[in-house]
């Protein structure tokens, strides 16, 4: 059965989703969050937030991504808890399922985010916010004169390895290989600085510590040894997913998944879809740049609609 013709409905409720429902709420564009049912994005597995303008004294990530919500609450937006299951994009209007249960929309803002990748070993999750971490430029500070490692030979690693040489007293890059995937400058910079050591054609294969990580336990797979290493901070830097299989075949990818979105807009290849936040930043992926370009997404949207309706 249909419901109702929405204005929008906003997909994810991250950082992005949350600051579109804001902005489109206050609109008055009523919009319907399908906010799925492990709603916030990324900011609800990590602890503190120290780097989003505007809170001094840090926020956990949680509790900020209850704030958004509460905002966008109060401006009228209309919550769904589940998760999309189907989508079509082929036709106006726009077509959403939640399970059996079918929603249209005039318009369409998607903010599913991605997902940062990890190794699959069991102690990652178990140590994770306890020394485990995806993200350095978020956790790297709680790490001021301790020993550090980065997982992983892309740009991202790279960037990070170097990131975390400002508080650390030591960084260990751990590659699978023999050379890196990164730039050669960004490679380089790693390769010369003075408090990171590369561990090449190495991989993790355990964590330990009583609470939080102590040591970490590193496979050679050229000369097949293990060592067991003194560790404070284990970071995964082995890429991102975009969260991008529900829109295969109806919205513009690049290789890896990420959306296309048309240059300094939001707007995709599809005419009233709009992107915002992780699901089309594979550069910056900070909770800061996924609000703003939420917030272009509802005023790209907004004047879209507009268009539509007086153009
Ligand atoms: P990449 O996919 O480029 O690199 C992932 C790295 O993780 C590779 O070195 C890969 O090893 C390794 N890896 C993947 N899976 C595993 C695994 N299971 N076990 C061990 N190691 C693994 O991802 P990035 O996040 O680094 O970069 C994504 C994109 O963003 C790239 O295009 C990058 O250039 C760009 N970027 C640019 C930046 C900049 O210009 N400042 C900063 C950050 C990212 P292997 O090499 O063996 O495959």
């Amino acid at each position: 059965m249909a419901n109702k013709l929405e204005n929008v409905i906003i997909i994810g409720s991250g950082p992005a989703g949350l600051t579109s429902a804001i902005y489109a709420s206050r609109a008055n564009l009523e919009p319907l969050m399908i906010e799925g049912e492990e709603a916030g994005g990324q900011l609800m597995t990590t602890t503190d937030v120290e780097n989003y303008p505007g809170y001094p004294e840090g926020i956990m990530g949680p509790e900020m991504m209850t704030l958004f919500r509460k905002q966008a609450e109060r401006f009228g937006t209309r919550f769904i808890t589940k998760n999309v299951t189907k989508v079509d994009f082929s036709q106006r209007p726009f077509k959403i399922w939640v399970g059996n249960e079918e929603y249209q929309a005039k318009s369409v803002i998607v903010s599913t985010g991605a997902s940062a990748k990890y190794l699959g070993l069991d102690k990652e999750q178990t140590y994770l916010g306890r020394g485990v971490s995806a993200c350095a430029t978020c956790d790297g500070a709680f790490f001021r004169n301790q020993i550090c490692s980065i997982i992983g030979g892309g740009d991202t690693a790279m960037e990070e390895a170097l990131f975390l040489t400002r508080f650390a007293s030591k960084v260990y890059v751990i590659h699978r290989r023999d050379d890196f995937r990164a730039s050669k400058i960004m490679a380089d910079r790693v390769k010369n600085h003075e408090k990171i050591e590369v561990l090449w054609n190495s991989e993790l294969k355990d964590i330990k510590g009583e609470k939080n990580v102590e040591s970490i336990v590193v496979y050679n797979n050229k000369t097949k040894e293990e060592s067991e290493m003194k560790m404070d901070g284990v970071f995964i830097a082995i890429g991102h997913k975009p969260n991008t299989d529900l829109f295969k075949d109806q919205l513009d990818m690049d290789s890896v998944g990420y959306l296309i979105t048309k240059a300094k807009s939001t707007y995709t290849n599809i005419e009233g879809v709009f992107a915002a936040g992780d699901v089309q930043d594979s550069v910056y992926r900070q909770a800061v740049s996924a609000a703003g370009s939420g917030c272009m997404a509802a005023i790209d949207c907004e004047r879209w609609l507009e268009a539509q309706e007086h153009g």
